[in-house]
């Protein structure tokens, strides 16, 4: 199977404004920010979306958002932000290698788009 977009990223096949990684997760600015900071943070292993992760994964899951949370942290997101998967056409994915956005700078309206 051909690699995906976020695959490059993490082999640095493609340029990237990385802010976080480690040896299970790579974090990065989204292309198209849709809040003043807007990055996303994506485990190594292409899990395609989240609805189709396997009991397996449990441990790698929790340390996506866990991490999710320490890059917002070390981004000084301390009023607040959120977190969002989008998973298949009605979620509003494109790019199938599961991601978790981290949105902040701005207050976020509610219900989303
Ligand atoms: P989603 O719509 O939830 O699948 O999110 C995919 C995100 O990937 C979008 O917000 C895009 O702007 C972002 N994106 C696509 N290509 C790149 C890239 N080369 N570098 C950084 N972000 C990207």
């Amino acid at each position: 199977m051909s690699k995906t977009i976020f695959e490059k990223i993490i082999a640095r096949e493609i340029p990237s404004q990385i802010v976080f990684e480690d040896d299970k997760v790579c974090a990065f600015r989204d292309i198209n920010a849709q809040a003043p900071t807007h990055v996303l943070i994506v485990p190594k292993k292409p899990i395609t979306r989240i609805g189709e992760a396997a009991p397996e994964d449990h441990q790698l899951l929790g340390h996506l958002i866990l991490k999710a949370a320490a890059v917002a942290k070390q981004l000084n997101l301390d009023g607040g932000y959120r977190l969002v998967i989008n998973n298949g056409p009605d979620g509003g994915e494109t790019v199938p290698h599961l991601h978790c956005h981290i949105l902040g700078g701005r207050h976020m309206t509610w219900p989303p788009g």
